[in-house]
């Protein structure tokens, strides 16, 4: 078995970095260590946001189309190696490979997005605002920025940073989660064969150590955040402490109401693939199921049925639904979870506790694996309705009807995303106005934006002004400057005491 060490990429270099500090990183399918990740110290972050700095003047100097054109290349490249790096990406997080390649597919659309930057980046101009006297404006990078990412999307929510900060102009670290590092290496790789100068791409592995390194560094002008509440708050404080530009993007509970005249069939399709899609570990999975009226009643026997049944192997068999949880950590927590609903008087309808590792493929009983739990008669007090799980549980909330639904979703701490299957135009468009989350479905489970329209969740699912990607995304990697002009021959002689105003 190989322990490939998995390093730092400075300047255009692979780097061991001069902390000596690593960590394990595992395939969670076989439970087996596959290589250790460098951890970075502060001079390791030093060094990388030194070559950052060193690159970003040529680099903003660069014309956007030629930025835009590495950006082509790149998105080349990667239509290429996307299924190299869905499969890096399936051994060290666990997800099944065809969901993999989705995330490399989600990710691409960013580039591509990227790819317009000159278009992006065009700004407006006044002629005439006062007699002889022209103004416009005009979007600058910022000059080094971070990126800092979850394990649960180890390609696509790097990819959700960093095209549009580099091509904006910015130079970039990404800050990747050491439990699935491999795949910022692969993407490093084809940046550099892109044509993307040294210094303008750089990624250090770590953990806290490195993460508070790069809030705290002079240099770095803004951090995109994306990961727990807990962390995205405490980043956010810390980054506006500095007075720099924070997007920290938190967790999620995200909810599905299911009113009586839905289609139930697809319903239920859509409540189990967006629950246990990924083991649940998506921000944007659906980990409440809102069902309005009697639906319960035919709802949470099929969906029991459905779970039962999921096929839970190795994601790289090419007919598993769901992979394994990604750290032994993570079965604990959600275990403990599980212990909790049953302790504070749910219905365990399914329980994922009991799964039998033998029918997970070759090589895997000692992964880490879990099946899907299902639970019904949650309510809104009960730990396992309140926090997020991040596995893959679904809780089953009874309401009346969809005055209560709204409010229940709307006095929930999260407000990621959301979803409504109804067949009934008002109701969607009630709930499409009414409820306070930042990314609605109806009759879509998983509502993520596309590229150009922007991802992000409202209250303690998103702590910063802008979200991610789309015009945004490009507002956020850029500063709006205003210039206003005139030459000799309209200026008046003499000096003005009073407020300039138009003439
Ligand atoms: P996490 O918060 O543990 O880690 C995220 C990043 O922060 C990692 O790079 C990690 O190394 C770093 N980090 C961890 N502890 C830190 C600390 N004390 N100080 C500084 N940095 C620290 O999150 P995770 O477990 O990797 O990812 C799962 C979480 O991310 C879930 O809560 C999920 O909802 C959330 N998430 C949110 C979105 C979104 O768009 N809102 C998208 C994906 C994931």
């Amino acid at each position: 078995m190989s322990t490939a060490t998995i390093q730092h990429y400075i300047n255009g270099q692979m780097s061991t970095g001069e902390s000596g500090q690593s960590q394990e990183v595992y395939n969670p399918a076989t439970g087996q260590v596959t290589g250790r990740v460098a951890l970075a110290s502060g001079r390791d972050v030093d060094a990388a946001v030194a070559a950052a700095a060193a690159a970003f003047p040529a680099w903003a100097d660069t014309p956007p189309i030629r930025r835009a054109r590495v950006m082509f290349k790149f998105l080349e490249l990667l239509n290429a190696h996307q299924n190299e790096l869905a499969e890096a990406i399936t051994k060290e997080h666990g997800k099944v490979f065809t969901d993999a390649q989705g995330e490399v597919a989600r990710g691409i659309d960013i580039v591509e997005f990227a790819c317009g930057i000159p278009q992006l980046l065009k700004g407006d101009y006044t002629e005439q605002v006062s007699t002889g006297i022209d103004n416009w404006t005009m979007r600058q990078p910022l000059g080094v920025v971070a990126g800092i990412t979850p394990f649960n999307f180890p390609a696509m929510v790097p990819m959700w940073m960093f095209p549009v900060a580099i091509a904006a102009g910015n130079t970039f670290i990404l800050k990747p989660s050491p439990l699935d590092p491999s795949a910022s290496l692969l993407i490093a790789d084809l940046l550099k064969r892109a044509g993307l100068p040294d210094g303008v791409f750089n990624v250090v592995q770590g953990d806290k150590e490195s993460v508070e390194a790069l809030i705290d560094h002079p240099e770095v002008r803004a951090l995109s955040f994306v990961g727990s509440t807990p962390i995205a708050n405490l980043i956010y404080e810390r980054g506006a402490r500095h007075g720099k530009r924070v997007q920290a993007l938190g967790g999620a509970k995200n909810h599905m109401v299911v009113m009586p005249d839905a289609d139930l069939d697809k319903a239920v399709d859509a409540l189990i693939g967006a629950a246990y899609g990924s083991a649940g570990e998506r921000c944007m999975a659906i980990s409440v199921a809102v069902l309005v009226g009697d639906v319960a009643d035919e709802v949470v026997p099929r969906l029991a049925e459905r779970a039962r049944a999921l096929k839970v192997k190795n994601g790289m068999e090419l007919d598993a639904e769901m992979g394994p949880i990604v750290t032994r950590q993570a079965h604990q927590r959600i275990t403990g979870y599980i212990d909790k609903g049953v302790s504070e008087g749910a219905d365990l309808v399914v329980d994922g506790r009991d799964f039998d590792a033998g029918t997970t493929g070759e090589g895997c009983a000692e992964g880490f694996w879990m099946g899907g739990t299902l639970f019904d008669h949650v309510t809104p007090e009960m730990t396992i309705y309140k926090e997020e799980i991040f596995g893959p549980v679904l809780v089953c909330v009874r309401v009346p009807d969809i005055a209560t639904a709204i409010q229940l979703i709307n006095d929930h701490e999260f407000g990621n995303g959301v979803s409504c299957f109804t067949e009934s135009g008002s109701v969607a468009r009630e709930f499409g106005r009414r409820i306070q989350v930042g990314m609605v479905g109806i009759n879509v489970p998983i509502p993520v934006p596309m590229a150009w329209h922007g991802f992000g969740g409202w209250k303690r699912s998103l702590f910063g002004d802008t979200h991610a990607y789309g015009e945004e995304g490009v507002r956020f990697y850029t500063k709006q400057k205003s210039i206003m002009q005139r030459w000799s021959d309209s200026i008046r002689g003499g000096a003005e005491f009073a407020m300039p105003t138009h003439k």
